[in-house]
Parts: C-alpha cells; sequence; structure tokens
C-alpha cells in the first residue's frame, strides 16, 4: 500500500479523505493540525507557544515541525497518510532527506484544489463533536447535523476550530498560496 501526502488548501477535504481511507484500509492518519490542537487543549508549554500563532492562521516553526514528523515517522510499522506536512518548501526538503533515511520510497502526492468563496464557506460552516471527532458543516445539506448545535451520535454540544474564522482563514489561504503551493513544482 502506498503512503499518502495530501496536498491542498484549508478546508478542500484532506482530513475528511484521510478519514476514509483510515477506516477503509486502516492508514494511520498523521494530521498535524490535529497533533497541534491537542497540545493546544492540554496546555503543555508547547502548546502555550503556538496557541496564538495558530489561531491568526500563521505556520509554526518549521524546525518544530520537521522534529515532530521525524519523531512521528521513525516509530511508525503502518502505512501512513500526511495531512498538513510539507507546509514549506524546507519542510518538503526536510522530509524527502528523512524518507531516504528511513528506506521510504513507496508514497505518492495527492494534489486537492477548491476556489477560495467554497473554501471559505466550507470554513465557516465547520463544526466538530470533541467527543467522537464526527464532522458537520451548517451550510450544506447532508452535513448539517440532526439537531443544531448537537451531535447526532453522541448529543455532544458541537464545537468550532478557533481558527475558523474570516480573518485566519484569508491568512491561511495567503499562507498556502504563498508557501505550501510552490511544493506542487517540487513533486
Ligand atoms: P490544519 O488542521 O491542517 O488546517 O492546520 C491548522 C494549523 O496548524 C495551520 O493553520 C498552522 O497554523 C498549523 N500547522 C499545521 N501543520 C503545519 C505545518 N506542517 N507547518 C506549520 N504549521 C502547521
Amino acid at each position: 500500500m502506498k503512503n499518502i501526502i495530501f496536498l491542498a488548501p484549508p478546508a478542500a477535504g484532506k482530513g475528511t479523505c484521510s478519514e476514509i481511507l483510515k477506516k477503509e484500509f486502516n492508514y494511520e492518519h498523521i494530521s498535524t493540525g490535529a497533533i497541534l490542537r491537542s497540545e493546544i487543549a492540554s496546555q503543555s508549554s508547547l502548546g502555550n507557544e503556538i496557541k496564538s500563532n495558530i489561531e491568526k492562521g500563521n505556520l509554526v516553526d518549521d524546525s518544530l515541525m520537521i522534529k515532530l514528523i521525524e519523531n512521528k515517522l521513525t516509530n511508525i510499522n503502518n502505512s501512513f497518510i500526511l495531512d498538513g506536512f510539507p507546509r514549506t518548501i524546507n519542510q518538503a526538503y526536510s522530509l524527502d532527506n528523512l524518507f531516504k533515511e528511513l528506506n521510504i520510497e513507496n508514497y505518492i502526492v495527492i494534489y486537492l484544489n477548491i476556489d477560495k468563496s467554497l473554501a471559505l464557506k466550507r470554513t465557516l460552516g465547520r463544526m466538530t463533536c470533541p467527543k467522537c471527532g464526527k464532522g458537520y458543516n451548517i451550510y450544506f445539506d447532508g452535513f448539517k447535523p440532526n439537531k443544531d448545535g448537537y451531535c447526532d451520535i453522541c448529543n455532544e454540544a458541537l464545537s468550532k476550530r478557533s481558527d475558523d474564522n474570516e480573518e485566519s482563514f484569508n491568512n491561511r489561504f495567503e499562507t498556502y498560496i504563498n508557501s505550501t503551493l510552490p511544493i506542487l513544482k517540487f513533486y
């Protein structure tokens, strides 16, 4: 089975696709955004350090991210999906070196694209159940919860990501165009 790297703008669906592939084929889903959010939730020193950066939609330091991925991939036995890494050309070079060190040759890069206006609508409507992780979207039929604001499965109050507001989205999208999109050429 091939390892997968997703390259995509915010809210294109890399997290959703990753979860489907995980269920179907037992991939290890490595979402750097989810790892960082759980550091923030646990109020670790790393979490406190990166919180305001993430809320504003800025990228976290390359060296920190590279170390995080190094730790993850060094101990992995399954086929994996990278969701949210690499996001800069520097990260892409480092990942390439790491793959060489670990003899990882079997991978593909999947590029998902989406219009900025649709990505914004998805971002503003996105809600998640903090208990089971199920995702919803209040602006799209078929993705709305049965009862406004509550999970269909757990009946838990749904939550919103603190960076899913228009200002932070605009920054994330801009950062994607300037820092992440150039990686396409590299692959
Ligand atoms: P995501 O869940 O992929 O949308 O990521 C949420 C936020 O986490 C991003 O807007 C960044 O602030 C941070 N982040 C996630 N992955 C990376 C990465 N590879 N490099 C730098 N920052 C990242």
